[in-house]
């Protein structure tokens, strides 16, 4: 075993420590929030280091702003602080030496008075500020809510299967250009052959919460009917089926999806939106309630909402679409709406309870980012991944 991967092995250890080795005081909390401070941090200072190539534009004007430079220069120093805390309360140094490690070499590359060490304008850029962001907002923003509301309260922060999911949220962040610009692709065709000049006018001259509910709803439509073939269609469903594969539901979860299939739903759910010309304002209210949307749905959270839930979307509604018994196969497939569900027959939210698990019998997907996008594409085809309801491939 080389030293590099039994560093990496110990850091791991630490990370998903039992219980009783997490509890306050024992260091662990410290020596988490120090490292993952500290990567942000660096995270941060590297896209600030080269913007050209690993931020994205909408953050330069962030970059603009001294508040931010404030902003950095605490969490480097809350990362170290944190981190050194940690150092002598753990008696394992493990984490207080990696947080105290990245943070020193994020001070070193410029810390929060880094500036461009290269040139700023390149046609193709990663997000990796975008990358740092997202787990920060939403991180910090489900983790605490998933302590105390759990829905299974024995599921630890680092469940199984974390780093498949965060990988996930890396690569869909790093790769935001490219997304972007293929999601787009039908719908600018459609509007090239179709300009729809007046109906445009009219529905961009809607009141905001008129055009966000349309938006709602109709994203929700095709993509009800989209996610359903999915579900329906043998070789889709070996796409969807990586979603699926999650056994265990938190706000990373969701992240989990095939890049083709992210491609494929981002690019027919938006057509709706682009082409019948939604104001700008409501689009990007939409895309940012939808990110948080689809986060809360797969969340670990215990909520209910006895009246509500039969009009939007929760939690308990979405596990049931991952559940793992027979009685959750091919049901629940809206993401706003039950409704949907319940016009086209596939309405399943049995009163107050819950799934037993998640995941597809047998769990015929194998671990890891790779072999789950090339999964779809392999050619043995094992036994495990035949459906076992043979009406449908969704298992
Ligand atoms: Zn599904
Ligand atoms: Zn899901």
């Amino acid at each position: 075993m080389s030293k590099l991967h039994e560093a990496r092995m110990r850091l791991r250890g630490e990370l998903e420590a039992p219980a009783a080795l997490r509890r306050f005081g024992s260091g662990w909390i410290s020596g988490v929030l120090g490292l993952v401070f500290g990567l942000a941090g660096l995270g941060l200072v590297l896209a600030l280091r080269m913007p050209g190539q690993l931020s994205v534009p909408e953050t330069h004007n962030l970059y603009a702003n001294p508040w931010f430079r404030v902003g950095l220069h605490l969490l480097l120093l809350t990362a170290f602080g944190l981190s050194a805390l940690s150092l002598a309360l753990r008696p394992g140094k493990t984490l207080g030496t990696c947080g105290v490690s990245v943070t020193l070499l994020a001070a070193m590359l410029g810390g929060s008075q880094a500036t461009a060490a290269v040139g700023t304008v390149t046609p193709f850029y990663f997000g990796l500020d975008f990358f740092v962001l997202r787990i920060l907002f939403t991180g910090f923003l489900f983790i605490p809510l998933e302590r105390i509301f759990a829905h299974r309260a024995e599921q630890h922060i680092f469940r199984e299967e974390w780093r498949e999911d965060l990988f996930y949220f890396l690569v869909s962040s790093l790769l935001v250009q490219i997304l972007t610009f293929l999601t787009f692709i039908p719908a600018k065709a459609i509007l090239a052959i179709a300009p729809l000049t007046a109906t445009r006018a009219w529905v961009g001259a809607l009141p905001f919460v008129v055009q966000f509910v349309a938006i709602m709803f109709l994203t929700d439509l095709v993509q009800y009917w989209i996610h359903r073939a999915f579900h329906r269609i043998p070789w889709l469903w070996e796409f969807h089926a990586v979603h699926h594969s999650a056994r265990s539901m938190d706000w990373m979860a969701g992240a989990r999806m095939h890049f083709l299939e992210i491609v494929v739903l981002r690019g027919t759910t938006v057509i709706p939106m682009f082409v019948l010309g939604f104001s700008p304002a409501a689009i990007n209210g939409y895309i940012f309630v939808v990110y948080l949307y689809s986060t809360f749905i797969h969340a670990n959270l215990s909520w209910r909402f006895p009246v509500l839930e039969n009009l939007l979307v929760t939690p308990r509604f979405h596990h049931w679409h991952h559940g793992i018994e027979k009685e959750a196969i091919d049901v629940n497939f809206a993401i706003h709406f039950p409704l949907l569900d319940w016009l086209f027959g596939t309405y399943h939210l049995p009163r107050n309870q819950w799934p037993a698990g998640y995941g597809i019998e047998g769990h015929p997907v194998p671990l890891g980012y790779l072999k789950q996008f090339k999964y779809p594409f392999r050619r043995d085809r094992t036994p495990a991944a035949v459906p076992v309801d043979s009406a449908t491939p969704h298992s």
